[in-house]
């Protein structure tokens, strides 16, 4: 694998990739394939000032004007897809349909967002006084500082940025220190797709290089209106009061601990298929991944059997070759986590199948593991926490209600499942008394959403919604206006006052 060949046609010189401090290895073979250039606190003050120049500018652009830019990004996305999805299963380890699926999903973000730049609507109000007229006005917010984790190097950038450039915000992003390829790659697309449309301000989108510390300097500084920041619950927790330190705006989307109930009336088939892959897809390493299966005890037996057969049948290996289904973990610690978790639900009373490291001679210095299925006692303890790594705690239930009680009793609320047929539980499933995830499906798995939905969780997954719907009312400040075309000075609320009374 030439890592050369790849950069040099997403507009990347390949030599500078080669000259920083910051060593890229791909998770793959553990091997070194580029050594980034890092930045400094001081220049990320330099590029949120220059971002604020930027949307200065870029906020009077008209918004469907501003939806070109961002049709021309997503051309740049398509042309090069099949090399960025490449250079994401490098550098993230994802098997490469999902590393394109990634891509993919940019393209259809960009789209949707293209779409959006001429529907950024505010409503009419009845106004309760004669010859008025109120009304809502949404305005571009500010700078968006963009924080994002190393599991979605990419789609994660394109959900905000799609978003915050039609909305006419400038955008400096940092990603995780395990990913800097690819933003850089993104980063490049975006300067080609501003180059064609010829007068978009300069420094309308950055990329910043670095570690936690970069991070912190976008959450601190007055100048950042929006932090979006996508990680874990440990990081939200210390970036967060930072913001509000200063009444900025947070959006954050943090840890899952993602459960499918399977009820006694479930398509087995249809579960199998959408268990397997929210589980041992991304080798668990998504924030939707399926971390929990809550399986009624008259179908649990039966389940438990196939699903053992179909973890024996996932071919675990390179993601780079086409029938591996499981890819590596980002690294060793994700796999030292992995075993801590292991040897805790065993304290715990787990049964565990798999876990093990696998294909170590081959790849000494990678962390390929066997997915583990862990059948549980109970919700212990170790359950109720996100190890981000293809473990699957499987849970038997008699009720409905125990099962939901199971489902949101944990500290997390991203994404939730059932696969019935009963239309009552799918109903109650969904409903005020059901799951009290930001996703609650349907047969279907927990992983895997598309942009047109509001993404996001509840609870310590941090309240935030990216993507579609109306999340792009996060990228934008409301003004409220009242306008009064008659002779007189009513007040609101009947209220007389001075020469009335
Ligand atoms: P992480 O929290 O270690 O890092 C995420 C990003 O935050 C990185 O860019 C990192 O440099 C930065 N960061 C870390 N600590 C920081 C701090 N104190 N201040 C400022 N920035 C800080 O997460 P990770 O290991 O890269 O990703 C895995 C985690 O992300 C999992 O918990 C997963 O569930 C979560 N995730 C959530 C979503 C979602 O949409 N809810 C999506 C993807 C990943």
């Amino acid at each position: 694998m030439n890592i050369d060949d790849l950069l040099t046609p997403l507009g990347l010189d390949a030599r500078n990739q080669q000259a920083g401090t910051l060593a890229v290895c791909s998770p793959i073979d553990g091997a070194e394939i580029a050594r980034v250039p890092e930045c400094t606190t001081q220049d990320a003050h330099l590029a949120i000032d220059a971002a604020q120049e930027a949307f200065m500018a870029w906020r009077t652009v008209p918004a469907p004007r501003r939806g070109e830019l961002v049709r021309l990004l997503g051309d740049e996305l398509r042309a090069n897809k099949q090399a960025l999805g490449r250079l994401v299963s490098m550098e993230a380890g994802k098997i490469l349909a999902e590393g394109t699926g990634e891509v993919q999903e940019m393209i259809d973000i960009c789209d949707f967002a293209v779409g959006l730049s001429r529907q950024l609507y505010g409503l009419t109000i009845a106004s309760e006084r004669p010859g008025h007229r109120m009304m809502e006005t949404w305005h571009p917010l500010g700078v968006v500082g963009v924080i994002s984790a190393f599991n979605f190097p990419v789609a994660v950038w394109s959900w905000n940025t799609a978003l915050a450039i039609v909305c006419g915000d400038a955008v400096v992003w940092k990603p995780s220190e395990k990913t800097p390829l690819t933003a850089l790659a993104c980063q490049a697309l975006f300067d080609r797709a501003a180059a064609k449309f010829g007068n978009a301000p300069a420094k309308l989108s950055q990329v910043l290089i670095g570690g936690r510390e970069i991070g912190q300097a976008l959450a601190a500084h007055h100048r950042v209106a929006l932090v979006s920041a996508t990680g874990s619950t440990r990081m939200g927790r210390e970036l967060s009061p930072i913001v509000a330190a200063r009444f900025g705006r947070c959006l954050l989307e943090l840890g899952g601990n993602n459960a499918i109930i399977v009820g006694p009336t479930a398509d087995l088939d249809m579960a199998l298929r959408g268990i397997l892959f929210g589980a041992v897809g991304t080798a668990g390493q998504r924030c939707t991944s399926t971390r929990r299966l809550i399986v009624h005890e008259s179908v649990a037996d039966e389940l438990v059997a196939r699903l053992k057969q179909a973890y024996d049948s996932a071919r675990i290996g390179s993601p780079l070759e086409p029938d591996t289904l499981v890819g590596p973990l980002i690294d060793r610690a994700a796999y030292d986590g992995m075993q801590r978790a292991l040897e805790s639900a065993r304290r715990q009373g787990g049964k565990a199948t798999g876990g093990e490291r696998r294909l170590a001679d081959e790849y000494p210095q990678a962390w390929y593991v066997e997915p583990a299925l862990v059948e549980m006692p109970a919700q212990t303890e170790v359950v109720l926490q996100e190890t981000f790594a293809p473990i699957l705690y499987v849970m038997r239930y008699k009720t409905f209600d125990e099962a939901v009680d199971m489902q949101n009793g944990v500290p997390q609320g991203l994404s939730s499942a059932i696969f019935t047929n009963d239309l009552r539980e799918a109903e109650q499933f969904m409903s005020v008394t059901g799951s009290d995830c930001g996703i609650a499906n349907v047969n279907i798995g927990t992983s895997g959403a598309e942009i047109g939905g509001a993404f996001g969780g509840e609870k310590e997954t941090g309240g935030g919604r990216e993507s579609g719907s109306d999340a792009w009312k996060a990228y934008m400040r409301r003004a409220t206006n009242t306008i009064n075309y008659s002779r007189e000075l009513p007040l609101a609320q009947g209220i007389t006052f001075g020469s009335d009374t």
